[in-house]
């Protein structure tokens, strides 16, 4: 028997990360058994989110409608001095760095490779770096990106957009396994790569 909105909802789902059809059957069902515990405050949620998260087009973190891009005073409200930026494809590499506690600075978030973005509608916002390195008192600029091709060749081409300003420019170490996605690293790797960075 199909119910439309049921199968709606199940491709909707189906489309998260790591889930299929299977798995986006069992939360539909845990969410129409408990209506009113989770599936109201889900709803909520997500449309709070729907409405007010974005990325800040400057730095490209996360950021509420309702902030400053501050998330940890990222880009306009500095009320905390940091003197490194960390460079990475994504949000959630950024989240992996933030996670394991080894690095205080500035995120610099690009939106993918250059060779492709996770969002279709968005550029690399690499001129913003550029500028935020001039404006912000920045002593040191780390590429994070993954030790794959794309991630490889937008690490050069950062090299040279940045090379002619006064800045040390490094990149994590080779402890990355090639092809390694920072997202997908454990901290212990992580730490490793951070530490043991080279000047580029
Ligand atoms: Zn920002």
């Amino acid at each position: 028997m199909e119910i439309k909105e049921i199968e709606d909802l199940i491709k909707a789902v189906s489309k998260f990360p790591g889930l299929g059809p299977k798995s986006a059957k069992r939360i539909i069902l845990k969410l129409i058994n408990n209506k009113n515990e989770i599936m109201k405050p889900t709803i909520n949620a997500l449309l709070d989110v729907y409405k007010n998260i974005s990325r800040c087009n400057y730095c490209g973190v996360l950021k509420s409608s309702k902030d400053e891009c501050n998330g940890f005073d990222n880009c306009q409200n500095l009320q905390k001095k940091f003197s490194k930026i960390c460079v990475v494809e994504n949000i959630s590499d950024q989240w992996s760095i933030e996670g394991s506690n080894i690095f205080s600075g500035y995120f610099h978030i690009l939106g993918g490779t250059i060779s492709g973005t996770v969002d279709k509608n968005q550029r690399l916002i690499i001129e913003s770096l550029v500028e935020r390195v001039k404006k912000q008192n920045i002593d040191e600029v780390i590429v994070a990106t993954s030790a794959t091709v794309e991630g490889q060749t937008t690490a050069y081409y950062i090299e040279e957009t940045l090379k002619n300003l006064n800045v040390k420019i490094s990149k994590l170490a080779q402890g990355l396994p090639v092809g390694g996605e920072i997202e997908s690293l454990d901290d212990g790797t992580l730490f490793s790569a951070f530490k043991n960075r080279t000047e580029l």
